[in-house]
């Protein structure tokens, strides 16, 4: 099934292409492309921006009523055509199509979450040792911000970027990740349609260096990237380097710590839908499974009936679990760590059937030490380690041994148990009896050591702190009281 799909970029309103054009392609089926998109170049973003400048003043005006009023819009747009954009981004990324349905409806909900953000007070008002006088915060639009995505989540992180930069009266300039230009194009439509005014919502389609050109443009304001560690501490150090803000979320390398009273019933469907769900390429997916002595035998005969039983398949088939890896090079780094880790002696648990083809790869389960570059690099697929932990100390001190801490699960019942993962693990997110993969979008999101940077958490009602500048006023009367 090819969808025939062209994009354009949006710059001020209007749709424009480039002489320049992209082909998207199906990972499932790489004969049957999904489209074409026209590549930009370093113009097509100073252009963007330059609209985005333009339309910074008014929108930063407008009435928090309106700009929630736009965001529902969009949310109901989305919802509208879940099918639709479900179906372009399983054609364009690869996972199944229920994966895709669910990314989208969270994409929804996003944008009535932050239309309902939008709505609330951020200010905050102190007390004054003088007579008469309020301390009080208010919040301004940080400006332009520049918004520069992966294909892995591929309408669901521009979703929780763009919503929240839009609900705080900010003007947006969207890259998103070459894989999955179609879907973006499909949202910026959608944007469109809800009625954003002419340059509050821009669109360049194109090379990463278009990404660069971004980064390195002194009108942008403020940066929020989701991507890889080395981009993403380039663009740290490009931004800060001019004094903007930056937002990044990076890598992962997820424990998840088995101890002998975990419930396994709950505990092997959550570490394999952790572990291999969306085809292993989650920044959250667990790499690292630590086991216990009470318990490692057991869990591991289960995890190995588990993983042998995966689905590995084209998305768009009912009764798929693993779609393909997201491109032929996603693929090639994923043999190669895979190569690695039975060169350097990892034993195979378990793996399952993968059908021939450029970006299909079988779901493998490895059991070996943790030093293995399988236990400390991190690796975009379906690959994870049983690593063998001779007590709660150990078990705790592996999974912290990472230059990572996005999220780390626990299963336990015990209370000791869970309130040492709460204090001891070094990660963002931590999950008790759950996967380390999925968040709920009114919480915080994101991570410690290598994988994220210092800025405002993504999400919740953290969000708007990255999206806003506080001024402190202090206001007396006019006269004496
Ligand atoms: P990349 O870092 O290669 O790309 C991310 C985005 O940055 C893409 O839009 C890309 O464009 C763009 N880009 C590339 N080079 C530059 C540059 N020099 N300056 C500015 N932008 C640039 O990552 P992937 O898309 O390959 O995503 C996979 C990686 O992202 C994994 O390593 C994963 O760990 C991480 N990730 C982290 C998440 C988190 O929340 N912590 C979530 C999802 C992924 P183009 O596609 O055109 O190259």
């Amino acid at each position: 099934m090819t969808t025939s799909e062209t994009g354009a970029h949006l710059i001020d309103g209007e749709w424009v292409t480039s002489s320049a054009t992209g082909i998207s392609m199906n990972p499932a089926r790489p004969d049957e492309p999904v489209g074409e998109y026209p590549l930009g170049d370093g113009s097509t973003v100073a252009g963007a921006v330059g609209a985005a400048t333009a339309a910074l003043g008014d929108w930063a005006k407008t009435s928090f009523g309106t700009r929630a009023k736009l965001m529902e819009q969009t949310a109901v747009l989305i919802e509208s055509r879940i099918e639709e954009l479900a179906t372009l981004c399983t054609l364009e990324e690869g996972k199944t199509l229920p994966e895709s349905r669910g990314e989208v409806a969270l994409a929804a909900e996003t944008f009535r979450f932050h239309a309902g953000m939008a709505k609330t007070s951020t200010e905050r008002i102190f007390p004054s040792p003088t007579p008469g006088e309020t301390i009080r915060t208010v919040r301004s639009p940080l400006g332009v911000v520049g918004v520069i995505t992966p294909w892995n989540f591929p309408i669901q992180i521009p979703a929780w970027k763009i919503a929240p930069a839009l609900a705080a009266g900010n003007t947006v300039v969207w890259k998103p990740a070459s894989n999955t230009p179609l879907l973006a194009v499909a949202l910026a439509r959608i944007l469109h349609e809800a009625g954003f005014p002419p340059g509050v919502v821009n669109l360049v389609l194109g090379p990463g260096s278009m990404g660069q050109a971004i980064v390195d443009d002194e009108r942008v304001h403020g940066i929020t990237f989701t991507g890889s560690v080395p981009v993403g501490v380039g663009i740290r150090d490009a931004v800060t380097a001019r004094n903007g803000r930056v937002q990044l979320e990076l890598g992962g390398h997820n424990p998840a710590i088995v101890c002998d009273d975990a419930d396994l019933d709950l505990a092997v469907p959550a570490i394999v839908a952790g572990a291999m769900g969306a085809t292993g390429q989650k920044c959250t997916a667990t790499r690292r499974i630590i086991a216990t002595p009470g318990i490692r035998d057991e869990l591991t005969d289960r995890l190995i009936s588990a993983v042998s039983a995966l689905q590995v398949g084209d998305g768009m088939h009912a009764g798929i679990g693993i779609g393909p890896l997201v491109s032929p090079g996603a693929r090639a780094e994923v043999a190669e760590a895979y190569d690695a880790a039975v060169a350097e002696g990892a034993e195979i648990l378990a793996a399952a059937e993968a059908p021939a083809g450029d970006c299909f790869f079988a779901p493998t389960l490895f059991a070996g030490s943790p030093d293995l570059s399988l236990g400390r690099d991190e690796v975009f697929g379906p690959l994870s380690l049983v690593i063998a932990a001779d007590s709660d100390d150990e078990a705790f001190a592996m999974a912290n041994d990472t230059e990572f801490g996005l999220s780390a699960s626990v299963f336990t019942n015990d209370l000791w148990r869970i309130d040492r993962a709460l204090h001891e693990l070094q990660a963002g997110v931590i999950k008790i009896n759950a996967p380390t993969t999925g968040t709920e979008l009114h919480a915080p999101f994101g991570g410690d050591k290598a994988s994220s940077g210092h800025a405002a958490r993504e999400q919740g009602d953290t969000a708007v702190d990255f999206f806003t500048r506080t001024r402190t006023a202090y206001i007396r009367p006019g006269r004496p009281v």
